[in-house]
């Protein structure tokens, strides 16, 4: 026998798992098809929000939150609606999501803290929802930030992983793809799968497939932590649901290109039941890399709530289309629009005031102060007088902007950047000028002016996050900026079906012996924790939460 585990993949639901495995005393193989330079996975790239609820963080910032309110905007979000008959979709799925709320509410922050995560006094109010109480989206700011970024999440979890390899507790096996499970009366025994000739490519960049030659490996039980789909295009225009219109012909990519979904493929064959494929999370705020690591590089705003969003008509969103609300939710309107659904992209219009307040980047490398725990630049770049350097340089070198100094200058750009020649300056401007009305007194009757003096109310974001209300034709605030918006791919909500100790279920509903899944693998758990949309910050913490369970579940049983 090679291990006492072997764990597909080398993200971070398979590094957690792995620690968890070590600390009982087992042996563990960590097979990843890509080099040494990309352990973590995906974890390493991210923005490293974390869901967490009723933390001293949140209290400081005068926020009130409780496992109740946090469980009632999980189920809104949720809307698990596939409970019925033999061995439901939702059955598991549904299980996993109040265990995964529970976690968020008691153990998630002390636990990390001990596993050496340190967090940022920021918290973030991400996905603020489709404007009903008991629809999708946070009541309350619950993105906890960490120093380090997504680093600050994997690393510490990397470097046990490395730790335990010197000591010769755990075995790394890169650019080793798995190809297939060894099953043995009906138990899983190990893996199979080539070994890909040696590539030096830099963390993220892709890397070659030549097969160099094929190998097996055996061991008392086997995790799969290999991802989800959002790094293949088609994988993602075939899981599409119909429920959000036809996927665009241009999409852009938000996960380096390891993220392929083929073991979930092979799973399948083999057996295990995979549910809720048609469930994604995919952003409507995607712009192209001009400085790309893998191919199609697409970065997402995170964007503060006072820009105002058009299609490719020109037309305002309606609700719940707003900056920062409702991610599936603009996702399906622009969709399904019938008359702006062929087009790919839509446009924010703000100004400079608003960029440098609200605009952040996701990924660890948009944003080096908190990346690199640099205190004084993150106050220097986040309360500045410009926009942070990233934010800045994608306004100068980025191809989806566009700055002018009067709204018919701007609009005029706009046409030039596409070849569609869709938008009106009169129109626009009237959208615009209405809006800039709703400001001039306290009272509003427009949901988007509302939810900026909501946000204000909040200290994180009016330090933060949400520019002074102002009129965007104000000169004062100048100059005007268009960003055209492509739809980037990223996370994959269903997945493995998993029992509450992470075991993988077959096709007829039952455990497989011998095989786990965790992770975006296991769709954060369960196949599909997060039901039909997520509150955000809460993928990194499925994979710990899923890792951790399974990593436990393992050191018990065997
Ligand atoms: C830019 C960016 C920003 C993000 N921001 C956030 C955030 O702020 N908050 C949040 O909660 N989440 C965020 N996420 C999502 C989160 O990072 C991922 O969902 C999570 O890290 C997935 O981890 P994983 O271990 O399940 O999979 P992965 O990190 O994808 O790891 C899977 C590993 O398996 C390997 N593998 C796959 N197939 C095989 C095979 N057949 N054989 C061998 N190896 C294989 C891959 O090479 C890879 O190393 C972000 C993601 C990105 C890319």
């Amino acid at each position: 026998m090679d291990a006492d585990v072997i764990i597909i993949g080398g993200g971070l639901a398979g590094l957690v798992a792995s620690n968890e495995i070590v600390k009982a005393g087992k042996r563990v193989l960590i097979v990843d098809q890509e080099n040494a330079a990309n352990l973590g996975g995906q974890a390493f790239w991210s923005f490293g929000g974390i869901f967490m609820v009723d933390t001293p963080m949140q209290r400081r910032l005068g926020v009130h939150d409780s496992f109740e309110l946090a469980w009632q905007d999980w189920q809104g979000s949720a809307g698990w609606d596939r409970l019925e008959g033999d061995h439901p979709e939702d059955e598991w799925a549904q299980k996993w999501g109040r265990a995964y709320v529970e976690f968020a509410a008691s153990d998630k922050r002390p636990w990390l803290q001990e596993q050496g995560v340190k967090f940022t006094p920021v918290v973030g109010w991400a996905e603020r929802g489709a404007l009903t109480a008991r629809g999708h989206g946070n009541s309350v700011p619950r993105f906890h930030v960490p120093w380090g970024t997504g680093t600050g999440i994997s690393e510490p979890f990397a470097d046990k992983a490395r730790a335990a390899s010197d000591a010769g507790k755990v075995t790394f096996r890169f650019r080793h793809r798995v190809d297939g499970l060894i099953f043995d009366g009906g138990r899983v025994v190990g893996v199979r799968g080539s070994v890909l000739a040696p590539d030096t490519a830099r963390r993220g960049a892709p890397s070659n497939r030549d097969v160099v030659e094929e190998f097996e490996f055996s061991a008392q039980a086997v995790v799969i932590a290999s991802g989800g789909i959002g790094g293949n295009h088609e994988q993602v225009r075939k899981w599409w649901p119909e429920r959000l219109g036809k996927p665009p012909r241009k999409m852009i990519t938000g996960v380096p290109e390891s993220v392929d979904g083929r073991m979930l493929d092979i799973a399948t064959e083999q057996g295990v039941r995979l549910v809720n494929r048609d469930r994604m999370w995919h952003y409507t705020e995607g712009l192209q890399n001009w400085n790309p690591i893998w191919p199609n590089h697409a970065i997402r705003i995170l964007p503060g709530p006072s820009s105002i969003w058009l299609d490719a008509r020109g037309r305002q969103l309606p609700a719940p289309g707003l900056p920062g609300y409702d991610t599936l939710g603009t996702l399906k309107i622009l969709r399904t629009t019938p008359d702006i659904a062929e087009f790919d992209y839509s446009w924010f219009i703000l100004d400079q005031t608003i960029i440098k307040k609200e605009f952040a980047l996701s990924g660890s490398e948009q944003n080096p102060d908190i990346t690199n725990r640099d205190l004084a630049l993150m106050l220097r770049s986040r309360l500045g007088r410009s926009a942070p350097g990233p934010v800045e340089a994608f306004k100068e070198h980025g191809a989806d902007f566009v700055v002018a100094d009067t709204l018919p200058e701007l609009v005029q750009g706009m046409n030039a950047l596409t070849d569609d020649n869709l938008l009106n300056a009169v129109e626009i401007e009237k959208v615009v000028r209405a809006r800039d009305n709703e400001l001039v007194n306290q009272y509003s009757k427009d949901a988007q002016t509302m939810g900026i003096r909501n946000s204000r109310r909040y200290l994180g974001d009016k330090l933060f996050r949400a520019a002074k209300p102002h009129q965007i034709l104000d000169p004062h605030h100048g100059p005007l900026i268009a960003v055209r918006l492509w739809i980037v791919t990223r996370k994959t909500l269903g997945g493995i079906q998993t029992d509450l100790d992470g075991r993988a279920l077959g096709s007829d509903g039952n455990p497989i012996s011998g095989l786990f899944a965790a992770g975006e693998a296991a769709g954060f758990g369960g196949g599909g924790a997060h039901g039909y949309n997520a509150l955000e910050g809460t993928f990194l913490g499925g994979c710990i939460f899923t890792g951790r369970t399974v990593g436990r579940s393992l050191a018990r049983s065997l």
